[in-house]
């Protein structure tokens, strides 16, 4: 037994240390002792010494050598170290970007016939997979509001198959009750699939809260530093195969380069994530007592929606939340992001460096309301935060001359 397969028993961070370390892909045969990383194993072709060997080695076994799309130990590597940090799985399958994740996913689950329920605060591009992907080989998508067991009930039929949830979803950030979908899912037959980009592993256990698959855009907090793109499915043992199969039938395969990069960032990872949680925080509550501020929608916030449920199910947070400006116009609402001059203006999140959106849920939902119950009407322009690593000051002190901005622009405050 390697020794970070007796991993499991020890904490978060000292796993985040030790997976996927390996020695057989650290070290050098005859020479004693190894390097702390695995190599990078550039490699397409993988020369076996004689026919007896090669006949010995069947394709589909982990670990393996067989061909470059099957990866090599980088990438073994990199599974191998998130299905370590997920307990109760067996494995984890690496595409080349978040997106392809949750395509390879749904591509494995569904059939032609069959219908998926989908969470109304998923990420758009899975959104637009159901309204053109999968429509387009016969499966049908219906929204359930994600706070809504009886929503989520009323979207299910006899042709069901699987669900996807997002916890907290993306914009509007609720945190949904995992366990009780998860467990009504189950209880239909169905297959659960979260999205647990936000939380990762270090801040939420899909698996161990009735997920069958928990899918991640690992360019986000994995790679932390908005240089790689990957995306990444964990299983237990009903799934990990078939993905990977499926995975492997579509020709999925991610560079060594990359998942190298992505094994650095992995090591900084819960640091990275306790900070940006702080920081994110504590901007979070500054916010909630400026005048311009309708609402806050951030998990670890007291009184965002389901900050009940991220305080009973989660083990951490992250820099990702948004807030919903007082009436105000969407030029008003441009004016304020950019003045903010510490935050870039992009798409993405979970780097080390700050960033803003604007969020405009209104114009995605199509089954839930928004604005929230309790709400203005009017209150409607929000802005989405990537709270990175700079100091908090700062970027209070950079939201305030957006703010002022704002009001220049003949908001009202
Ligand atoms: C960014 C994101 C993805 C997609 O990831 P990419 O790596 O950009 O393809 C999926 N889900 C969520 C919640 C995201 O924020």
């Amino acid at each position: 037994m390697s020794k970070s397969e007796n991993s499991k028993a020890l904490g978060p961070a000292t796993r985040g240390v030790l997976a996927g370390r390996r020695e057989e892909w650290t070290g050098t045969p005859g020479h004693p002792g190894a390097v702390v990383n695995p190599p990078v194993w550039r490699a397409s072709t993988h020369i076996y010494p004689d026919m007896a060997a090669m006949r010995a080695h069947p394709a589909n076994v982990d670990g393996n050598f067989y061909y470059g799309r099957r990866g090599g130990p980088t990438q073994w590597a990199l599974s191998e170290a998130l299905t370590e940090l997920e307990p109760g799985a067996v494995g984890t399958v690496l595409y080349p970007s978040g997106v392809s994740a949750i395509a390879g996913v749904l591509l494995t689950v569904l059939r032609p016939g069959d219908v998926l329920a989908m969470t109304d605060n998923a990420y758009e591009p899975s959104r637009a997979m159901g309204r053109g992907l999968l429509r387009d080989f016969g499966i049908e998508t219906r929204w359930f509001d994600p706070q809504d067991l009886a929503s989520f009930e009323a979207a299910c039929c006899d042709r069901t198959r699987a669900v996807l949830l997002e916890s907290p979803g993306s914009l509007t950030m609720e945190v949904q009750d995992v366990p009780a979908l998860a467990a009504a899912a189950k209880a239909r037959g169905l297959v659960t699939i979260l999205d647990n980009t936000w939380a990762s592993p270090l801040g939420f256990s899909a698996l161990a809260h009735g997920a069958d698959i928990a899918v991640m855009s690992l360019t986000k907090h994995v790679s932390g530093h908005s240089d790689c793109m990957m995306g990444s499915a964990t299983a237990g043992e009903d799934w990990y195969r078939k993905l990977r199969l499926r995975a492997q039938g579509l020709g999925n395969v991610v560079s060594p380069d990359d998942a190298s990069l992505m094994l650095r960032g992995l090591r900084t990872m819960k640091l990275r994530l306790d900070a940006e949680t702080a920081s994110a925080l504590a901007i979070a509550q500054w916010l909630e007592a400026q005048p311009q501020v309708a609402r806050v929608l951030c998990p670890m916030l007291p009184g965002s929606p389901g900050h009940m449920l991220w305080q009973r199910d989660f083990t951490g947070g992250c820099g990702l939340f948004s807030f919903v400006l007082k009436g105000g116009t969407p030029d008003a609402r441009d004016a304020l992001i950019d003045a903010l001059d510490l935050f870039g203006i992009g798409y993405s999140w979970g780097g080390f460096e700050s960033l803003a959106t604007p969020a405009d849920p209104a114009s995605i939902r199509t089954a839930s309301a928004w604005p929230l119950a309790g709400m203005d009407d009017a209150d409607r322009y929000g802005v989405r935060l990537s709270i990175g690593l700079e100091d908090t000051a700062d970027l209070i002190a950079s939201l305030d001359r957006g703010f002022a901005a704002w009001s220049r622009h003949g908001a009202r405050a």
